[in-house]
């Protein structure tokens, strides 16, 4: 997949640089100081560069003392994507080094900011755009896109991007930031990523009388001419990209889980809030047991927040259940969900389609933590998008009932969290196992150092889209998640859990992304799903299609 996109790059290169300007304007080519001196010679570059030759771990030594010295991450967002945009090869090649110190910048938690900030931001368009206007028209439109060969596109209508709310086209960020995670974490080469925006109009009445919107002036479409508009993108996606796995991402809950169940049969498609979520939150679950020493069979796990997050990490555990052989409706009753009426139980009113298979025969619970108090869940999962939520009692009744609470506070960014870890820590006298949306930082408490790990679904997509790239698989099933999250788990190594980490360190994410693709290839391969021949080696195979963001020599 990706090692003849870098050979026939490099010889594009050679061929087609128009002018000399197009080596040094071109990102995909671009070297900067690094260009050799028998480079500046044979292009012609000499003079037009200062004389001093750099290696590219300097230019990457200099870049870091640049974001180092700025003032706050939007700035250094801004600074990244001004990289991106002129030497992709240094860009990931700054990521891949300091994944770290990286990723809150491009994802989560900065990315939120750059979006709510996108019109200020732009400077270069990245990505497609196609809007209500395009009606009709949206295969040729997609033509428009300079690369024929896509393999992945993250796509949004951005109505509700992270925990923020409709951002209209100011989403774009997100497919923009989880691609070059793709890029960074799964080694998918960046240019067969597509990011697009489906511009259907927003409801932010900010945005629409903001006379600097870049967006529709206009309010959602719904309802019929919605779901025309989507089947034409999923039509035109075939046609145009006909290779290309689809993700969904930050879709408003009821678009999200009907396109979902409309297009996954159908496509190479998956939800990256309902399916990845529920795949690195079950990872996280599995390792948190290991430190527990109760099977999943043991636990009841209560939701704050019944959406796509919640109900896709509900549906992964049943899933989980099932496969050690617990009947569907006993499966479910290990899941409880709170959202914002209460504990959702049979017989409250009128439920969402997707909380249904939740609602269980049970007395009404006002609030979270009547709801821990009658059910003494052992895991507690947020993902209401309620900052502060999980408060000190809540903590305290959870370590009451629990030796080792298992608090998860997943909402983003930093700013939505439901509890803090120094608070998670601080309140539970240092049993809780925590892990969080956003990044902590670890805590010391009575000379004990905890270090929270961080739920991000950064540790299972990228691995799912390599590993159906790699084997070509015709549709994304549940069943490659739940192979997806054993195998994140499995990337837990005692080192980490003796700190209390329940994820892997990021620094090794191209190892765990490569892992995961492997349990991904070979669940399409049992499924009789895969396209592409099994290969003898698929570890090997897998690992060979991983880009490497090194500059190419053009002489
Ligand atoms: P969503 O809009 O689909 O769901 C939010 C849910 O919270 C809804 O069910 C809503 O009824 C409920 N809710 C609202 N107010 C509440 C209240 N006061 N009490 C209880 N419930 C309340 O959003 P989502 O996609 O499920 O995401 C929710 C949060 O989870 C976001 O902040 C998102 O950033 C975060 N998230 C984190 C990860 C991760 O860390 N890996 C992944 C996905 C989503």
């Amino acid at each position: 997949m990706t090692s003849d996109i870098v050979k026939s790059s490099a010889a594009t290169a050679r061929r087609g640089a128009s002018g000399k300007l197009g080596w040094l304007q071109n990102p995909v080519w671009n070297k900067g100081t690094a260009f050799t001196a028998a480079e500046r010679e044979t292009l012609g570059l000499r003079g037009l560069l200062p004389p001093r030759v750099f290696t590219q771990e300097e230019q990457v030594e200099r870049i870091m003392q640049t974001l180092r010295r700025m003032p706050n991450d939007l700035e250094r967002y801004a600074q990244l994507i001004a990289l991106q945009d002129r030497n992709e090869a240094l860009f990931y090649r700054v990521i891949l080094d300091h994944l770290d110190e990286m990723m809150p910048i491009i994802y989560t938690p900065t990315v939120g900011k750059a979006c709510q900030e996108y019109g200020n931001l732009f400077r270069r368009p990245r990505g497609l755009y196609l809007s209500a206007a395009d009606r009709g028209e949206v295969a040729r439109v997609m033509r428009n896109w300079p690369h024929r060969d896509v393999r992945v596109i993250v796509v949004t209508d951005g109505e509700r991007i992270l925990g923020l709310g409709d951002l209209g086209t100011y989403g774009m960020g997100i497919p923009v930031g989880k691609l070059s995670l793709y890029t960074a974490c799964g080694g998918i080469h960046p240019r067969v990523c597509l990011p697009i925006t489906l511009d259907v109009g927003t409801e932010n009445t900010t945005l629409l009388s903001d006379p600097f919107y870049t967006g529709l002036r206009q309010r959602r479409l719904r309802g019929p001419a919605y779901d025309e508009f989507i089947e034409e993108f999923i039509r035109a996606t075939r046609k145009v990209f006909p290779r290309a796995l689809i993700q969904f991402e930050d879709f408003g809950n009821l678009n999200a889980f009907r396109l979902l169940k409309q297009y996954q049969t159908r496509v190479r498609t998956f939800n990256d809030d309902i399916q990845g979520t529920g795949a690195v939150t079950l990872a996280g679950i599995y390792s948190a047991l290991r430190l527990t020493g109760r099977p999943l069979a043991e636990q009841t796990v209560l939701f704050q927040g019944a959406g796509e997050a919640g109900i896709g990490i509900g549906d992964l555990i049943v899933a989980a259940l099932m496969a050690e052989g617990v009947p569907q409706a006993e499966a479910r009753r290990h899941c409880w969900f709170v959202d914002s009426q209460g504990l959702v139980v049979q017989g409250r009113g009128e439920l969402a389609a997707h909380k249904v298979p939740y609602a269980h025969a049970h007395a009404s619970c006002p609030d979270l933590l009547s709801a821990i108090e009658a059910l003494r869940p052992t895991v507690l999962v947020g993902v209401s998008g309620m900052p502060k939520s999980f408060t000190q009692g809540v903590v305290e009744a959870m370590a009451r009932h629990n030796p080792r609470p298992v608090i998860l506070a997943l909402s983003n960014p930093t700013s939505k969290a439901e509890c803090t870890a120094e608070e998670a820590y601080g309140w539970s006298q240092g049993r809780a196992i925590f892990a969080s949306g956003s990044p902590f930082p670890p805590v010391t408490l009575e000379g004990r150092r905890f270090v929270p790990g961080q739920g991000n679904n950064a540790y299972i997509f990228p691995g799912v889209g390599l590993g159906v790239l790699s084997c070509g698989a015709r549709r994304v099933t549940d069943s490659m998640f739940s192979h997806a999250a054993k195998a994140l788990a499995q990337e837990v190594q005692e080192s980490d859990l003796q700190q209390g980490r329940i994820y892997p360190a990021l620094q090794r994410m191209r190892e765990v992304s490569a892992a995961i693709a492997v349990a991904v290839a070979e669940e399409a391969y049992r499924l009789n799903l895969a396209e592409v021949p099994r290969p003898a080696d698929l570890r090997g195979h897998v690992a060979g299609q991983m880009y490497q963001p090194q500059y190419p020599s053009y002489v």
